[in-house]
């Protein structure tokens, strides 16, 4: 019996590739970033064809470090960036034009014309989501009516349409030598594509927005077996038979299977997701109502989710674009150099403002400026931002679900900064609390996987390895905590109305 399985996390800014022991601890891992692509303001792209040469090299990467082959992987599960849309020809594998990636920005005349008179709202009671330029949907119609020759293909049968699991996936499995063509019920609830009583297409909404139903891979479960890795692939034959999108992985990972259990991942995007069991919540508060998961055949469970478009990016934005720093981690040391923001707030809203405001015409702003701050309040404010976005999401998911949270699981990139984990706290007045397996991520996708194939009994086993490393307790007073809220709060109105 194989001993491990493989996780493929195919992220925003890199892949991973991790494999994990039956305790659901690291082994080995493997990474690579992918170019990030800015042809124009407002538009991110990445090469579909580098993601799947990532992809098989981190593979590739892992296995070697570990001194394992494919006969030692029981399962291998995907986790991936949801909403960005690739578009291929089956016939080729080529794809048709890059990736558009979940952060792009140029569907928003798309996304108003949807919308028509009815506004964002339109679709929000089938898909659980307001009309918006995050999700697939409007990216694809984009390249329909943008690529020479794209919509004819299209209604030919020939293009294919997947979020990166359904690239991944396809490619792995065979390609155009027979890959087959699936997602599962996470990614699909991002597409603005799926009914979510259903858990299938809505054939209208795919007629208003002129997507062939032909292009649209089936749905299924997030733990099932899907297919096997190809003969000559990286894995022949290994079963392939979990697939969350990141931020449902990252739930799942953290064993948040009760109802009211929350976790909050700090990546490229913040990402707070509350279980709310077989129920699907509409939201008042600016939430979207999305699959968490679904286990084989039984019920899907949905969740709450509050997102968050830019926090971790802001700090890649100090280092790249500001040269202020030169490594992320150094924002710490920086905003450590001061004793407070100085007055100073960073609304980030580069991509507009998404949870709970979705605003597509707010642009980013840094006020509060006096001849006083220096580059670390701005490093300071840099943080916090990510800290006070994150308590307005909380804010809208207390007033949702009509429980208050006791304390908050986190992961991501971001937690390796304490100094922002114990702002966070302090600005919540909750416990913020740290695993010891910080990559939750690519642990649910393993997860799933092995749950499909027998390596896991369950959920339980998924609880049972699941251990606190640390917890930072709120310590700030509530006075103070509430006027730098209410700061920041007047700090966001100044971000709307930037674009015509
Ligand atoms: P993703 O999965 O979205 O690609 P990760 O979870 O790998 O992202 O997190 C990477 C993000 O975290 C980057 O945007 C980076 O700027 C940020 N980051 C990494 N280390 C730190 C740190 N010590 N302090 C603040 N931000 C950090």
């Amino acid at each position: 019996m194989a001993d491990y399985v493989l996780a493929i996390d195919q992220g925003t800014t890199s892949s991973r590739a991790i494999i994990f022991n039956h305790s659901g601890q690291i082994v080995e891992s493997g990474q690579l970033e992918h170019e990030q692509i800015f042809p124009k303001a407002g538009w991110v792209e990445h090469d579909a064809l580098e993601i799947w040469k990532n992809v098989r090299e981190v593979v590739a990467l892992a296995l070697t470090r570990a001194n394992l082959t494919h006969r030692d992987i029981a399962a291998v599960g995907i986790t991936n960036q949801r909403e960005t849309a690739v578009v291929w020809d089956k016939n080729t594998g080529e794809p048709v034009y890059n990736a558009i990636v979940w952060q792009d920005t140029r569907t928003q005349k798309i996304v108003e014309e949807l919308g028509g008179d009815e506004g964002a709202e339109k679709y929000k009671a089938k898909v659980g989501l307001p009309l918006a330029t995050y999700f697939s949907g409007p990216k694809v119609k984009w390249i329909l009516d943008n690529v020479e020759g794209a919509r004819a293909k299209a209604e030919a049968g020939d293009l294919l349409f997947g979020n990166t699991d359904t690239w991944v996936l396809w490619n792995m499995t065979g390609g155009k030598d027979g890959g087959v063509h699936i997602t599962d019920v996470t990614n699909a609830s991002r597409t603005m594509l799926m009914d979510l009583s259903t858990l299938d297409w809505d054939a209208e909404i795919a007629a208003d927005m002129g997507i062939p139903t032909s292009m649209l891979p089936e749905i299924r479960s997030s733990s099932e077996v899907y297919g096997k890795g190809r003969e000559g692939g990286m894995v022949p034959g290994v079963p392939i038979s979990g697939i969350l999108g990141d931020q449902q992985a990252a739930t799942f990972g953290q064993a948040c299977f009760e109802v009211g259990m929350a976790k909050n991942t700090y990546g490229t995007g913040n990402f707070m997701l509350i279980n709310t069991g077989t129920e699907q919540i509409p939201s008042e508060n600016g939430l979207l109502t999305t699959v968490c998961y679904k286990i084989g055949d039984q019920p899907a469970v949905y969740a709450l989710e509050g997102s968050i478009a830019v926090t971790g990016s802001l700090v890649q934005w100090l280092r790249d674009n500001l040269g202020i720093i030169s490594s992320a981690p150094e924002v710490e040391d920086l905003a450590k150099s001061v004793d407070d923001n100085g007055g100073a707030y960073f609304v980030p809203a580069f991509s507009g403002l998404f949870a709970p405001y979705w605003r597509a015409d707010a642009r980013g702003a840094l006020v509060g400026l006096t001849r006083y701050v220096n580059k670390g309040h701005i490093a300071r404010a840099v943080l916090e931002a990510t800290a006070f976005q994150t308590r307005e999401v909380l804010d809208a998911m207390n007033a949702d679900s009509g429980v208050d949270l006791t304390e908050l699981k986190v992961d991501g990139g971001m937690i390796a900064n304490e100094t922002l984990m114990q702002f966070q706290a302090d600005i919540l007045g909750v416990p913020v609390v740290r695993p010891q397996v910080a990559e939750t991520t690519a642990l649910g996708a393993a997860y799933a996987a092995g749950i499909a194939v027998g390596f896991w009994s369950g959920e339980q086993d998924v609880i049972d390895n699941w251990a606190e490393d640390k917890r930072w307790e709120p310590s700030m007073d509530s006075g103070d905590r509430e006027r730098l809220y209410r700061n920041w709060k007047k700090a966001v109105t100044k971000t709307f109305d930037w674009v015509d």
